[in-house]
């Protein structure tokens, strides 16, 4: 515990805070926040702030929508940019009922619930090492965001020094100053494309880390005139934004991922977990990679994930270990896209890892070639499953999953897979540009 009730409102004072933001993620990933005055946050830390949760997407029905937020006083924090005359702060909050118990939609509950089942596992903490992708696009004369790359630059380009990179610089630092530990920050393979990596962190911490860190590039890169997008796949033809989920069971201090005397630095655990993930991978995927959009990432040719394989080598498929890492072994997971909801997803990934340690399940071999091109057979051989191609038929594999449901719990699933199938039916019925390019003169 860093703060206490009493050091937060001594702070608040002392800085002069004017508001605080009472934040929160609906099932969709969405961060929302209710705002109070400063006279209102000693009741909220009392967590006796009251408020109505009917109208957010995947939350309660109207008859039961008084819910309370409970702020978790460890992620206090005063936003860097707000100016003296208007001082905003924010807290994290989880979501729970009159009774006191959590909100079975409250993603951030969600995963905790999940955390708890490693726990009882032997495991003291999940951790977690992401690396966000997104793009810098222009603004047109009307701030409003076009569809232009503000950069020409590729994969670790040093540009002249461009809006671009001052606005990645500042957003890094900036995040510094928050207390979110950034690990490297460069430029991605397609123009305007961006990485900046989070250091490694509690689950619970690392999805709070990249709701805030959605939240500064967004904020940030405006002041730069830029837009940024974390849509999965803006443009055909070139790279698309993923999210690479690093994992890694601890038991005290102990990562119980590494074991020095096996090639790869994989203890048995490590390899459980993996399977796990492999035989659940479809899915998952309908949580790592949440819109319409996210299946035009998943494609041969761009390094994201196609098929549910592994390796050391090869980088593009689901799995990969890195033998370089030693004690901070881990396991890489690279179909996650940064659109998902990232208590969700790491909820869903944990579970099948679980899954598989559980059930002692036998890793498959490496495939240390690139896939494409190999035959039907070859790959049931392989024991390799495809991802599915679309939204579609990731919400189908979790119709079939048990497992990776009871990690959403009935509410979440059912709100969760409820807002999903509108989406995919709306893009179904709707006609698109490329369709009448190919159409509407040859027939
Ligand atoms: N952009 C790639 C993806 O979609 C990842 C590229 C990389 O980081 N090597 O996952
Ligand atoms: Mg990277
Ligand atoms: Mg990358
Ligand atoms: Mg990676």
């Amino acid at each position: 515990q860093i703060y206490t009730k009493e050091d937060i409102i001594r702070i608040a004072h002392e800085e002069g805070v004017r508001y605080i933001r009472l934040q929160f993620t609906d099932l969709l990933g969405t961060l929302k926040n209710v705002e109070i005055p400063l006279h209102q946050l000693e009741k909220a830390l009392d967590n006796e702030l009251l408020f109505d949760g009917s109208s957010i997407e995947g939350y309660v029905r109207v008859q039961e929508s008084d819910m309370y937020l409970h702020p978790d006083l460890n992620t206090w924090l005063i936003f860097p940019w707000s100016t003296q005359e208007n001082k905003v702060a924010r807290l994290i909050c989880d979501v729970c009922m009159p009774n006191g118990t959590t909100f079975a939609g409250d993603p951030r509950g969600i995963l905790k619930r999940v955390l708890k089942k490693a726990n009882t596992m032997g495991f003291s903490s999940l951790k977690v090492r992401i690396e966000p992708e997104f793009f810098l696009l222009k603004l047109d004369k009307n701030n409003q965001p076009t569809t232009q790359p503000n950069d020409e630059g590729g994969y670790f380009d040093m540009a002249p020094i461009d809006l671009g990179e001052n606005c990645r610089r500042e957003i890094a630092l900036i995040l510094q100053a928050m207390g979110i530990e950034i690990e490297t920050s460069h430029h991605e393979a397609a123009p305007g494309q961006h990485e900046i990596d989070l250091k490694f962190a509690d689950a619970v911490e690392t999805a709070d880390n990249l709701m805030t860190f959605k939240l500064v590039v967004k904020t940030i890169s405006r002041h730069y005139g830029l837009h940024a997008t974390f849509m999965p796949k803006p443009f055909f033809g070139m790279e698309g934004s993923g999210m690479h989920f690093h994992h890694a069971l601890f038991s005290g201090h102990q990562n119980v991922f590494y074991n020095e005397k096996n090639p790869l630095n994989l203890s048995e655990i490590a390899c459980y977990y993996a399977s796990g993930i492999l035989a659940h991978a479809r899915a998952i995927t309908a949580v790592t990679n949440p819109l319409v959009n996210s299946y035009k990432r998943l494609v041969p040719g761009y390094e994201a994930p196609v098929y549910a394989a592994w390796s050391s080598k090869i980088s593009s498929h689901l799995i990969r270990v890195s033998v370089a890492q030693e004690f901070n072994t881990s396991i890489e997971v690279r179909s996650p896209d940064p659109s998902c909801n990232p208590y969700l997803a790491i909820a869903v990934m944990l579970m099948a890892g679980l899954d598989g340690i559980e059930n002692k399940a036998k890793l498959p071999l490496p495939i240390n070639k690139n896939i494409h091109g190999i035959t039907e057979e070859e790959l049931l051989r392989l024991e390799v499953l495809q991802l599915p191609l679309n939204l579609e038929e990731a919400l189908e594999a979790l119709d079939e999953d048990e497992i990776i449901q009871a990690a959403l719990g009935e509410h979440a699933y059912t709100n969760y897979v409820k807002a999903k199938s509108m989406e995919w039916d709306l893009y179904r019925k709707i006609v698109h540009q490329w369709e009448l390019k190919q159409y509407l003169y040859s027939f």
